[in-house]
């Protein structure tokens, strides 16, 4: 492996998006958890066919569909602030076997350290939105202050939450049009969640863990951090001025938003 390996364009922009997440409030102590999928280029030009097996481990919820594949993840127990100073401790790279049920760490988690515990959630998220999108590449998971807050002021209803987001700026129906993904709350860190939230990202970018926090997955790792600035930028208005709206945007205005920009926008929210 190159030994010029932490400057590579991948690694420089997601031990950068930790230190601004962790700077935003929204990775507080051992908070959030990152997955990155290497792409054919980047697996040739830094990894190639020196590949050392340091470790390998099983997979409770095996992932054939994800064979063969590299994945960047952070570290259990790992505070984002720290990844900057010890990215190699902070951060492994693991190849998923061949028959998907189990991987194998080939660079980083120095010390011992293992993958987030969140992985399995990870790998269920990267197996649908690679169905929905041969482009995506990335999860992202963390807790934004206003976005959580929102959960306890809010139905937990997906329509009426969306709808809401929508009207609250401008940007939100242009940066996702297709709505949100919200689940009731449940116990984080198992299987169940896992499975739950790798449903919704079937149709869905973002989803919201109520009274915890959000994953956003994207093509990027801007455009994943994107939209959870987006949804933390709504979430804040709609924190700030809770009791003091004299009006939001229309449902006529949303529509007009979705012709202007021709959006494929989700049916069963605004009325068309
Ligand atoms: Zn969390």
């Amino acid at each position: 492996m190159a030994t010029d390996f932490l400057n590579t364009p991948f690694m420089t922009s997601i031990i950068d998006t930790c230190s601004q997440i962790y700077q935003a409030g929204w990775a507080e102590n051992h908070a959030g958890n990152l997955s990155y999928l290497l792409t054919e280029e980047e697996i040739e030009a830094y990894i190639g066919t020196d590949k050392k097996v340091i470790s390998s481990r099983k997979l409770e919820v095996p992932c054939p569909n994800l064979s063969n594949k590299y994945f960047l993840v952070t570290a259990a127990g790992s505070p984002f602030k720290n990844i900057i100073k010890e990215p190699d401790k902070h951060l492994g790279i693991i190849q998923i076997n061949e028959d998907g049920s189990g991987f194998d760490i080939i660079w980083g988690f120095r010390g011992n350290k293992r993958p987030t515990s969140e992985l399995p959630t990870h790998l269920l998220c990267h197996s649908e939105r690679l169905e929905a999108d041969d482009q995506h590449r990335i999860v992202l998971h963390c807790h934004p202050d206003y976005t959580i807050a929102m959960t306890f002021m809010h139905e937990l209803d997906q329509n009426a939450f969306t709808k809401t987001m929508w009207s609250l700026n401008s940007e939100c129906v242009l940066v996702f049009p297709e709505g949100l993904g919200l689940l009731p709350w449940m116990v984080c860190g198992n299987g169940e969640i896992g499975m739950e939230t790798a449903g919704k990202m079937k149709e869905f970018r973002i989803v919201i863990w109520p009274h915890h926090g959000i994953l956003a997955a994207g093509q990027s790792v801007d455009q994943a951090l994107g939209l959870i600035e987006t949804i933390e930028k709504a979430a804040r208005v709609y924190v700030v001025t809770d009791g003091k709206r004299k009006q939001c945007m229309t449902e006529d205005q949303i529509i007009a938003l979705a012709d202007a920009f021709h959006l494929n926008v989700r049916k069963g929210i605004v009325m068309e």
